[in-house]
Parts: C-alpha cells; sequence; structure tokens
C-alpha cells in the first residue's frame, strides 16, 4: 500500500483511531530525530534511520501484495535492520514470527507449516534448505536478510519511499505469533495482539521508570519475547539510546556499561560478568537498573552482584504467553528488591496460586500460577482445545509454573516461583522441551525408552540430561545417540551428558517421575563450566 501523502508517524490521529503497536512505540521517539536511537561497534542508527528503513520496509512488504493478517516468519542473525524488519511488519499489519537462529530445517519447516506465512525472511547462508520448505508451506515470498543488513531484502527496499502509512489495527488484531512448545512434542503458537503488547509495554515503562535519557546495553537474541518485546519496545517506546550487540560478550559489556544506565540479561549473564575480576562498582557508576529474567536467579547470585557492584538486580518474571506477568519494584516507595522473589504482580494485572482445582491456597503454600490482564494473549495458533484447556472458566490462564505468595518473611503479594509443573528445563535462558528431546532418542535402534531432565550447571542454571534404556539385549553408545540428535536438535537442547540405565522410575498412575531422576543427577553437572 503506498501512502497518498507522506506520513510521519501522526501519533495525535493514529492512537485514537489505530491500535497498531507500531503508532503506540513511534509516540515515545524523541522530538530530535537526528539523536541516535541504536548504537553497534561499527556504527549509529538514528530515529529517523529506524523510521525510514521500516518504512522502506514496509513498502517492499506491502508490494509484494502480502495482505495484513498474513503471517511474516523471520529466522536471522540479530541485527539493527532485524528490529527494523519486526517494526516494518507491525506498519504493515502483518503478524510478525520470530525463530531462533539455532533452529535446524526440520524445526523451522514445522513452523512454516502451522503458520502458513505469506513470506519468509531467512539468512542468506540458508537461502536454498529455507526456498525448499518454504515452498512446501505455500509461502509465495522468501527475503534474505544477513547479520550486516544486506540481502534482498535490504536491495528491494532502497527503491522504495521513506515514508508508509500505519496500517489501521483493531486492538485484538494479532502482532505476533511465539512459539512456546509444548511437553507434548508439539509447538504451540502463542497468539498475542497489539493490544497484548502495547498493554505490556506501557505498564513496564511506567513501572520501571523508563526515561529517554536512559541507554540500554542490548545483547540477548531477538528472536524471543525478553529481548525483542521486552528490551526494546522499553527502548522505544521511551525515546531511549540502545547499545546493540549481536549477543553477550564480556569484554564488550565491560567496555559499553560505562555508559549505559540499564541492562537486561538472562541469569547466565550475571554469572558471566561477576566471573571476570574487570568487574567492578566503577564500570556500574552510571547504571540505575539490571533487571533479570527468562530463568530463575540464584539468590547466590544476587547477593554476589549487590556486594561487587553496589547494585540490586531487579528480578521479573514472565512468559510468551503473558508478557511480564510480575516484577521487583523499581522504586523503593513501592517496597524491596527480595531475592528469590519475582516482587508483586504488575500494576493492571491480577495474580493467584491455586490448588489443583483451581481454588487459591493459603499464603506460603505452593501452588499453579494463574494470572489474569490485558496483557494474556488471544489463545494458541489453531489450537482452540488447547486454549480451553489452559484457561480457567473464569479467564485465568495457567501459567504451568509452581509459585507461592509470601511466606518466610516475605510480604504476602510477592510471588516466588517455585518450579514448573510443564517439563520444560531452561538452559542458559533457552527453553528446551524434554519431550523434544526424547521423541528423537526413543526413534532410535536399541533404545526402549528415555527420559530427559534438567540438571543444575554453574554457568547455564540448568543443563540437558538425557536418561536412556535400552531395549533387552541390546547395547548402546553414547557418543552415537548425540551423534544422531545434532544434526535434528538446536546446539543448545543437546544433552549435555547422556546415561544409560535399567528402568525409568514410575508411580503408580504408570507416569514417569522425573523428580526422582533430577533428584538422583543433580550434583552430576553441578561444577561442570
Ligand atoms: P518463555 O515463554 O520462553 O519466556 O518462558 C517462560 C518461562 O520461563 C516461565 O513460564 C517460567 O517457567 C520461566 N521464567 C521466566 N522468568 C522467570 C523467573 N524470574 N524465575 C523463574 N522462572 C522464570
Amino acid at each position: 500500500m503506498m501512502p497518498a501523502a507522506p506520513i510521519m508517524n501522526t501519533q495525535e490521529t493514529t492512537l485514537q483511531s489505530n491500535a497498531n503497536l507500531y503508532a503506540v512505540l513511534a509516540s515515545g521517539f524523541p522530538a530530535d530525530r537526528q539523536a541516535i536511537a541504536i548504537q553497534t561497534p561499527e556504527r549509529d542508527y538514528s530515529w529517523d534511520d529506524i523510521d525510514r528503513s521500516s518504512a522502506r520496509m514496509a513498502n517492499v512488504l506491502s508490494s509484494l501484495g502480502v495482505a495484513p493478517g498474513e503471517r511474516i516468519a523471520v529466522q536471522v542473525q540479530k541485527s539493527p535492520e532485524a528490529l527494523m524488519l519486526y517494526l516494518a511488519s507491525l506498519r504493515a499489519g502483518l503478524v510478525y514470527l520470530p525463530l531462533n537462529t539455532a533452529y535446524h530445517e526440520a524445526e523451522v519447516a514445522y513452523f512454516l507449516g502451522d503458520a502458513e506465512p505469506a513470506v519468509v525472511v531467512c539468512d542468506s547462508a540458508n537461502q536454498d534448505w529455507v526456498q525448499r520448505i518454504a515452498d512446501q508451506a505455500g509461502a509465495a515470498h522468501v527475503l534474505t536478510l544477513d547479520a550486516d543488513g544486506t540481502g534482498t531484502l535490504a536491495d528491494a527496499a532502497v527503491a522504495q519511499p521513506g515514508q508508509f502509512d500505519i496500517v489501521a489495527r483493531a486492538p485484538d488484531d494479532l502482532a505476533a505469533i511465539l512459539y512456546t512448545s509444548g511437553t507434548t512434542g508439539r509447538s504451540k503458537g502463542a497468539m498475542l495482539s497489539h493490544a497484548n503488547l502495547a498493554a505490556n509495554a506501557l505498564t513496564l515503562k511506567d513501572y520501571w521508570g523508563w526515561r529517554p535519557d536512559d541507554v540500554l546495553l542490548h545483547m540477548l537474541p531477538i528472536f524471543h519475547i525478553h529481548g525483542l518485546f521486552v528490551a526494546s519496545h522499553g527502548a522505544l517506546l521511551a525515546g531511549a539510546r540502545m547499545i546493540w550487540l549481536p549477543k553477550l560478550n564480556v569484554d564488550q559489556a565491560l567496555h559499553y556499561l560505562p555508559e549505559c544506565t540499564m541492562m537486561m540479561g538472562v541469569p547466565t549473564y550475571y554469572v558471566r560478568l561477576l566471573a571476570d575480576p574487570r568487574f567492578t562498582r566503577e564500570v556500574c557508576a552510571n547504571m540505575r537498573l539490571f533487571i533479570s529474567g527468562s530463568a530463575p536467579l540464584l539468590s547466590e547470585t544476587f547477593r554476589q552482584f549487590q556486594q561487587r557492584s553496589g547494585m540490586t538486580i531487579l528480578e521479573r518474571y514472565g512468559m510468551s504467553e503473558t508478557g511480564m506477568i510480575a516484577s521487583n519494584p523499581y522504586d523503593p516507595a513501592l517496597g524491596d528488591r527480595i531475592a528469590g522473589t519475582v516482587g508483586p504482580a504488575l500494576p493492571g494485572e491480577s495474580v493467584r496460586v491455586v490448588d489443583d482445582a483451581d481454588q487459591p491456597v493459603a499464603t506460603g503454600r505452593t501452588g499453579h500460577v494463574q494470572v489474569r490482564g490485558p496483557n494474556v494473549f488471544a489463545g494458541y495458533w489453531r489450537m482452540p482445545e488447547k486454549t480451553r484447556e489452559e484457561f480457567t472458566t473464569d479467564g485465568w490462564f495457567r501459567t504451568g509454573d509452581l509459585g507461592m505468595l509470601g511466606g518466610e518473611g516475605t510480604p504476602d503479594h510477592y510471588l516466588s516461583i517455585v518450579g514448573r509443573s510443564k517439563d520444560l528445563i531452561i538452559s542458559g535462558g533457552y527453553n528446551v522441551y524434554p519431550k523434544e528431546i526424547e521423541l528423537v532418542i526413543d526413534a532410535m535402534p536399541g533404545v526402549r525408552e528415555s527420559a530427559v531432565i534438567g540438571v543444575p550447571h554453574a554457568d547455564f542454571g540448568e543443563a540437558v540430561v538425557a536418561l536412556v534404556v535400552p531395549l533387552p539385549g541390546a547395547t548402546l553408545d553414547i557418543n552415537g545417540i548425540l551423534a544422531g540428535l545434532k544434526p535434528v536438535l538446536a546446539n543448545f537442547k543437546l544433552p549435555k551428558s547422556i546415561h544409560t540405565i535399567d528402568a525409568l522410575p514410575r508411580n503408580t498412575m504408570g507416569k514417569v517421575q522425573k523428580n526422582v531422576l533430577r533428584q538422583q543427577y543433580q550434583g552430576s553437572l553441578a561444577d561442570r563450566q
């Protein structure tokens, strides 16, 4: 769609009539469009660059005839241009489907088959196999975008105008689908609307006190809610500068931290910073906030960090389906940041902890964490039954996490995450679903069955461990199992150790008792780096 006349993000009108998330984010861009919005070690990008480049890409997408509401699947390296592609997709009214760069062909083929995107954008190095599976999934267009911002998307964008009329979206129209996987082995696409994402971004802007003079150290991947939504939305909406690094690199982090005011990371990032003696109070002199999430932050890390830097990490909790749910306070008037807790429910959201019958349990007791609020997703893509199962009849979403309100000297409105009723393993901040690995191992010759668990690991938080039961008379080769997993699973999902055992422990209902296995193997990798 070509604009009749140039429109430069006229938020005064678009905000009232258009719930498009881009309009909400751009309302926070600063008046000085030449100011630096994104800084990389190679170059700076102004707010004007973000606006014009995303407009050019949006023009490319609509010139392909892709209609609002159609999906765009994106598996590319992190770059400022990749963020602009996300913004372009919002502007064009498309539904953005980010894919982990570690996914192999078989994994991506499932997502394309399920989401049926009209456009796929990939790294040029993967173009051959992506084209093949995109054809199979009926995706009409494959474009490339490389880490340096070049590729067929950039080539097509050059010729396009730098203005684009933001496509009108209703609050409930979808902005993104995040695939979260599941313990059943089948990945589920969490459908997030423009209103879901806007509500969470606006809440966090106030709660974390985002300011235009903030400088965010952005080292997270942008195929995940943490880096794409929580971090990027926060900085864009605040009109704050981002220092944009492709991934965690301690040398670079130490170089840039002195000019930063905020950093977001998974717990592994904080463990890695602490492991470097150059990480000191001086390095943090300008910092106002370190935020941790996506996996539990050990109390030990929290305390070590406080001692070394004089700063108290703010731990928050959320998930793809809901955005952020709870957060320790930024404003001391709202309470302390307490180690081992994720703080109170965010303003505008409600959290409860219930028993198996969905009845609230007493404070200090463990139960299932449920959440309600404008941030909670619309359901799982093309899985109405799964969606129904995950909501109570009165509209609470079952997070699958086990938690506790209050307890042990903690205020009653503070939530602690105790474990996961879903079998999820979080290794280095990435989610690993045991079932997916078990299915591959179980299909190998000589294997009777397997169980995959997470065990404590000093560096990754949790590491994947596989326990494999051989068929009677069969001898299993551990290296052979690993070699069989490597071509089909992303590296972060590969077991750090594999053991053969005679039988899996089961309860009377025949369910494998993974808690027993976790206990048995919990010390096996604790000291590994
Ligand atoms: P994802 O959808 O990839 O963001 O993963 C969401 C899951 O990560 C949640 O359901 C929790 O199990 C876990 N998680 C996120 N933040 C925390 C936290 N601060 N402490 C413990 N677990 C967390």
